[in-house]
């Protein structure tokens, strides 16, 4: 129960049906099993609860038990096939460095994860983490596996979660493709470094904060993924208190993402800071760098997450978007392969002069 309410409640507004958490049996989800009915009533004959004592769950266990494995899977069919297509298509596109590729899993993000499941890392979830209030696995495949991949992903390659697999930065990414360059606001290093600190503050905050009050509803004040839930039942949120100061605040944060690039990933999110505190200590498979990239600035001024500092990828910040990994391998483009390039058309011009110079007789 204590995780239907927290799950519940990542969202100012009421889940669709089909959004509803995924909850012990006996709270009726639509996606869970049948609740067990009936019981044993008071007076019962011998054999039935009255003789442990009101303890005996021998008909609520059996049938947990009855359920088959095909019962327990097909409610969720569709969640875990259309997952697993988007981790498919998310990792073809990673390794394969495919900026079209990139794009349309962004899409894919953003239509199934955001509008049609309302599936976002929350801090509900690092709540629910650290108090270890965690679903049932049988009846919460699809989210064991979003969660799983989630936090795998960030551990093995940093923050890909944030790349491609989250729907508001699936969302604020594609807005920037139609967004021309010049509306764009460069924020000075040295504020973009400060402000970085302003996150850091706002996850500690949010956790002790829950820590104290146990309120959840806090989520809906630091990150705008209700919106998803919201958009999908749309009528209900006039219902809501303060939905319609969310409302402008949402709108206000979407203005002002269109002048800065990524504001509310880089500066605010309080679950990309999660993340990224993970990949800054775990990344096993990091980007790789050149020996020009000490003097090179190429890549920093193209990474649009200030994940570049010098030779330094910042994994905090890093959401391996592989634009500096697609420079790193463009001969055209790579300081590196320039100067290769070059040292190589030296020595071939300096082998011809030398072959048509004649020797001393
Ligand atoms: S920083 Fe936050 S909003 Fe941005 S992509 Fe990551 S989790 Fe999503
Ligand atoms: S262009 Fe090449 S050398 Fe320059 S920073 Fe990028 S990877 Fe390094
Ligand atoms: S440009 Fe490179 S360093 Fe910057 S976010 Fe993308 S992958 Fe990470």
């Amino acid at each position: 129960m204590l995780l239907a309410c927290l799950l519940a409640a990542a969202s100012p507004f009421p889940a669709t049906a089909q959004d509803a958490p995924l909850p012990p049996a006996t709270t009726g989800s639509p996606d869970a099993p049948a609740p067990v009915e009936g019981g044993a009533a008071p007076g019962a004959a011998p054999g039935t609860d009255e003789d442990d004592g009101g303890w005996n769950f021998d008909d609520e266990e059996e049938e947990e038990r009855a359920l088959t494995t095909a019962e327990i899977v097909k409610p969720q069919i569709v969640d875990i096939v259309t997952f697993t297509g988007l981790m498919v298509l998310c990792m073809v596109s990673f390794f394969k460095k495919s900026e079209k590729l990139k794009i349309a899993t962004l899409v894919y993000t953003l239509v199934f994860l955001g509008f049609l499941r309302s599936q976002l890392y929350s801090v509900v979830n690092i709540f629910g983490l650290m108090t270890m209030s965690l679903p049932i696995f049988s009846h919460s495949i699809f989210t064991y596996m979003f969660w799983g991949v989630t936090l795998g992903t960030t551990v093995v390659w940093g923050r890909i979660y944030c790349g491609r697999l989250c729907a508001y930065g699936a969302l604020t990414q594609l807005m920037d493709t139609f967004v021309p360059k010049s509306w764009q606001l460069k924020i000075p290093v040295k504020v973009e470094q400060n402000a970085y600190y302003f996150k850091y503050a706002l996850l500690a905050f949010v956790i002790v904060y829950y820590f104290v009050t146990k309120d959840i509803l806090v989520s809906r004040w630091v990150e705008p993924f209700w919106m998803f839930g919201a958009l999908a039942n749309f009528t209900a949120f006039t219902s809501v208190p303060g939905a319609w100061v969310l409302w402008g605040l949402l709108a206000v944060l979407l203005l002002a993402s269109i002048i800065i690039k990524n504001l509310y990933c880089r500066f605010i999110c309080p679950v990309g800071t999660f993340l990224g505190i993970i990949s800054s200590v775990t990344t096993i498979f990091r980007i790789k760098r050149w020996s020009e990239c000490k003097t090179c600035k190429i890549c920093e001024k193209a990474c649009e997450w200030g994940a570049i500092q010098g030779p330094r990828i910042v994994r905090s910040e890093c959401v391996r978007c592989d634009d500096c990994e697609r420079i790193y391998d463009d001969e055209q483009k790579c300081v590196h392969h320039i100067v290769i390039r070059r040292k190589e058309e030296v020595l071939a011009m300096q082998a011809a002069q030398a072959k048509a110079t004649p020797l001393p007789s």
